[in-house]
């Protein structure tokens, strides 16, 4: 690993200070970005570490929820007001990792891991994401990981986030700290799709640090579910994983939210199965319909192809659960 200087400015605005300076990372959790380091995928020169600064914490306000970017992955999904308010989140961020990998990893440095495309990870291959132009060695390579939604002939990874995509069907907003000032960010808006600048994830600006997000209330809590679809049982990332979160009166869909993982180069919001569902009975030919829906415009590559049927028939498991039919 090359050496490289660690510091720990004193406060918010003295992170801001050097956060910008080229070859400079910010280092929360470090689950991620140290793996990227030992493997030469990334080489910053300096680390600015920000564990102590006060964005840990998870609290109730007028109108939602609000959580710290430095608030670990196991606190959120152990929270009793997480638990109450947003189950979905606590379900989803318990799906992720190993138990003790949540007890480093951050919020803040969830939400900007790095795909875990094999390709990307492997410097002696191409990967545009890596080092923009050299090529994709997914495209014609082993893509069973990868996208089927959303992808460019550039780069077809996925983002590997849990947590992000329930933060995605839940409308949370990502509040993000610059020199001059706050701004707040949808989550859906925060990653981005790879077009042609796969090095890009998301909307951070590189003077940018997040400091935290909030999940506006909702009536979801009831009849919520994170569905995860891997290979191994645990600590695994997602083959196709589900959002789902719906609000039943007396049988009939008032409102849904629906998102994917494992499928896009960001979490995939499913805006038109959820449209499709509201006003309908909460029942499996319903749930199904939503889910062809959410598949137009899916598009496999040579080892994905099970993608097509695994990710509608995870959508409609999802809802079943989140209906409460199974
Ligand atoms: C073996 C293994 C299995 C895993 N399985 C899963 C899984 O199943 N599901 C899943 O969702 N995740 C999984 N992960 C990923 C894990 O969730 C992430 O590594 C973790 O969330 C990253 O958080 P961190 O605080 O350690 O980030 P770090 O590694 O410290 O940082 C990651 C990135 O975020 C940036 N960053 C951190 N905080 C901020 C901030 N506040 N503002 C701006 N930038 C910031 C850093 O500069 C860096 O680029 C797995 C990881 C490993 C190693």
């Amino acid at each position: 690993m090359k050496q490289f200087q660690f510091v720990r400015p004193a406060t918010q605005q003295s992170v801001l200070e050097v956060i910008n300076k080229p070859g400079t990372k910010i280092i929360a959790g470090g689950t991620n970005l140290v793996d990227l380091m030992k493997r030469g995928v990334t080489a910053p020169d300096k680390l600015v570490d920000i564990n102590h600064l006060p964005l840990k914490g998870i609290a109730a306000t007028k109108t939602g929820l609000h959580i710290g970017a430095l608030a670990l992955n196991s606190t959120v999904s152990e929270d009793k007001t997480v638990i109450a308010k947003q189950p979905l989140l606590s379900m989803a961020l318990k799906a992720g990792a190993s138990p003790q990998l949540r007890n480093m990893a951050t919020v803040g440095g969830n939400m900007m891991q790095r795909t875990r495309c094999t390709y990307f990870y492997d410097t002696t291959m191409p990967c545009n994401k890596r080092e923009p132009g050299s090529g994709c060695g997914a495209m014609e390579g082993y893509n069973r990981m990868h996208a089927i939604f959303g992808a460019s002939d550039k780069c077809i990874a996925v983002h590997p986030s849990d947590m992000c995509v329930a933060l995605a069907a839940l409308d949370a907003i990502v509040i993000v700290a610059g020199k001059k000032g706050e701004r707040r960010i949808p989550f859906t808006e925060f990653h981005r799709l790879p077009g042609d600048h796969p090095e890009s994830d998301n909307h951070l600006a590189t003077d940018e640090l997040i400091i935290g997000v909030e999940i506006p209330d909702n009536n979801f809590a009831k009849n919520s579910y994170y569905l995860k679809v891997r290979d191994r049982q645990s600590y695994a990332f997602a083959l196709v994983s589900v959002a789902a979160a719906l609000e039943i009166e007396n049988g009939t869909i008032k409102n849904a939210r629906l998102a994917m993982g494992g499928v896009a180069h960001k979490p995939w919001r499913l805006n038109d199965a959820e449209k499709a569902l509201i006003g309908k009975p909460a029942n499996e030919e319903s749930f199904k319909q939503a889910a062809a829906i959410a598949m137009q415009g899916a598009k496999a590559y040579e080892y994905n192809s099970f993608k097509l049927k695994l990710a509608p028939a995870t959508i409609t498991e999802a809802l079943k659960h989140a209906s409460g039919l199974v």
